[in-house]
């Protein structure tokens, strides 16, 4: 595949922090050195991805092998359905007409219906489990990658997306794609993994990387990729996950830059030091055994505030 541009800014100004994917899986992801968005550089073929997406790998990956969901599983959907639900309830906002994308056994539908009364309608790449969720729990799913031709003459006034604009090699496209089928007044709520998350003891970008992951986004990379594809953030959470509710809006044509890229940057070169010299340690490892001085003389003052402060707000 042909190396690409960032699909935020546009612009050719790449830098690798990461070789190995999840799995020891080979692949490149780059940082962005203009903006800060990351990415996998060159992202695998359309077909790469169908077929992985039709294997058994990534259903047991994200399912467990049983197409009966886990306890665990359901509580994740109902409490993220519960979670929207409550949001729009203290914003004052009726829906009428909500779409899931990736919309899994159905549960944050379900939910969300439950406790609006609003009609609701999912998009489900995986077969079993997105009959799970009409056979089951009655809820309308549309089997098959996302598409506005998928949703023929269905318009909807919120549209959630979990953790499924870091499977898309193009979050802009994709996007403006979703807001073709949005009403005026829409909202959309987006989580995706953050980037400058800590949750991995092991590292930042040890273990994080991984091959249906083709965006890697901070609060404001993607707050850059809803602007651009005409969503206007509302308010973001960032807990362990970025999770930024937004309303439909003017699309505008320039792409937020991320003043925090540069530490990222730093961070990734210090964990590819520390994997060239095998010391198995992670970038925060290195810090705390050469100590903040050391630190200091290397990236200065500043940017160690910056990383601090980044990793205290995550
Ligand atoms: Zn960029």
């Amino acid at each position: 595949m042909p190396l690409r541009k960032c699909p935020n800014c546009r612009e050719n100004n790449e830098f690798v922090i990461g070789r190995r994917l999840q799995g020891g899986v080979r692949g490149r992801v780059v940082l962005c050195r203009s903006c800060g968005f990351g990415y996998q550089n060159p992202s695998p073929s359309e077909s790469e991805l169908d077929a992985y997406y039709e294997s058994d790998a990534f259903f047991s990956e994200s399912y467990g092998s049983d197409v009966e969901p886990t306890d665990e599983y359901k509580q994740v959907g109902i409490n993220r359905g519960k979670s929207i639900s409550d949001w729009l309830e203290s914003s004052d906002r009726k829906v009428n007409h909500v779409l899931d994308i990736g919309s899994s056994y159905g549960f944050l539908l379900d939910t969300i219906r439950n406790n609006t009364g609003a009609r609701v309608f999912g998009v489900e790449p995986a077969p079993s489990v997105a009959h799970y969720a009409s056979e089951r729990l009655g809820v309308p799913v549309a089997t098959g990658m996302f598409s506005p031709a998928i949703i023929g003459n269905n318009r909807f006034d919120l549209i959630t997306l979990m953790h499924v604009l870091e499977h898309v090699s193009d979050p802009v496209e994709f996007l403006s794609a979703v807001r073709s089928v949005a009403t005026e007044n829409a909202v959309i709520v987006v989580e995706v993994p953050n980037m400058l998350c800590r949750d991995d003891r092991r590292g930042l970008f040890r273990h994080f990387f991984s091959y249906p992951h083709l965006s890697y986004f901070t609060a404001i990379t993607l707050e850059s990729v809803l602007r651009q594809a005409g969503w206007k953030p509302l308010e973001i959470t960032n807990i362990h996950n970025l999770r930024i509710a937004a309303e439909a809006a003017l699309p505008t044509d320039v792409a937020l830059k991320d003043q925090t890229s540069r530490i990222i940057l730093y961070l990734a070169r210090y964990q590819i030091l520390s994997t060239v010299y095998r010391l198995r340690v992670s970038t925060f490892d290195v810090c705390r055994r050469f100590g903040r001085k050391f630190v200091v003389f290397l990236i200065g003052e500043d940017r160690v505030r910056h990383i601090l402060n980044a990793v205290r707000r995550k």
